[in-house]
């Protein structure tokens, strides 16, 4: 993918720009299309209930906008709103995840109307992805919420819980927001001491996966287990245990990094992913 940084894209962008679309938290869809050229808004009478826009970046010269259809918007014919998280694993990674950095501007953009010091009404900043308050000059730049995920093991086996906020009733790793003031490394060993009881060692970089549901980055880690019984907090965890590849209860779908940190497990014991 050609990505160029910056605020806008040369040449022809609104003959051939790409717009994600969204009534409140749902995208439009129409099968697995869910970017629509100007003349498509226009065709199917959408153009009017654009309440806002961003604009994204910019794909292969194309520029990518994504804009919020006012409330009373009816999908048209053959097309639907969708909850964006349930596409997770249904649409190409790529496309997801456009589409989920679309929808974390265009909540910044929802959420970020007035000045958070002064109240005044912000001005998007000309210059870079941010709004400007054009009374006192406090800049607000779109928040990403960084938040560790980890794998722990204990030889041949994994540390899985049910978290109490999960919808549905599978086990995952272990994830929780970093603080200010704190390391991804003391984030961990916090998160697993405050979640399950435990102390952990070997605190390894794993990968990351952006969760724009609606500003976090998931920051995966591996680590062993150094010490301790479990004892879980049971306001976030409803239960937990260690697992061996043989014996998984029932965990996430693809596409998610929690997913990729179990399949990790389970190759490195000598399984083929599944
Ligand atoms: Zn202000």
């Amino acid at each position: 993918m050609f990505f160029e940084p910056g605020l806008s894209c040369k040449g022809d962008e609104d003959a051939t720009a790409y717009w994600f679309l969204f009534k409140e938290d749902k995208i439009l869809i129409l099968k697995d299309k869910v970017q629509f050229t100007l003349s498509e808004l226009d065709s199917y009478k959408l153009s009017k209930n654009v309440l806002r826009s961003q604009y994204l970046d910019c794909v292969e010269g194309r520029s990518r906008y994504v804009a919020e259809l006012n409330s009373d918007t009816v999908a048209p014919e053959g097309m639907s709103f969708y909850d964006l998280r349930h596409l997770l694993g249904q649409l190409p990674d790529n496309l997801f995840f456009s589409a989920g950095k679309a929808y974390q501007i265009l909540h910044w953009d929802r959420t970020h109307q007035y000045c958070s010091q002064c109240g005044a009404q912000n001005e998007n900043k000309i210059d870079e992805r941010a709004k400007l308050c054009p009374s006192c000059g406090f800049i607000n730049y779109p928040r990403v919420s960084p938040a560790i995920i980890v794998a722990i093991t204990r030889g041949h086996e994994i540390l899985l819980a049910q978290g109490s906020s999960f919808q549905a009733a599978f086990y995952s790793v272990l994830a929780g927001f970093v603080e200010p003031g704190e390391t991804f490394e003391e984030c961990v060993q916090r998160e697993v001491e405050e979640e399950v009881g435990l102390k952990v060692k070997n605190i390894k970089y794993f990968a990351s996966q952006p969760w724009p549901f609606p500003d976090s980055l998931m920051v995966g880690f591996t680590a062993e287990y150094a010490g301790g019984d479990i004892s879980i907090d049971d306001m976030e965890i409803l239960d937990a245990g260690w697992f061996t590849a043989e014996q998984l209860p029932l965990i996430p779908g693809s596409g998610s990094i929690a997913r990729r940190l179990i399949d990790w497990f389970v190759q490195m014991e000598g399984f083929p992913s599944f």
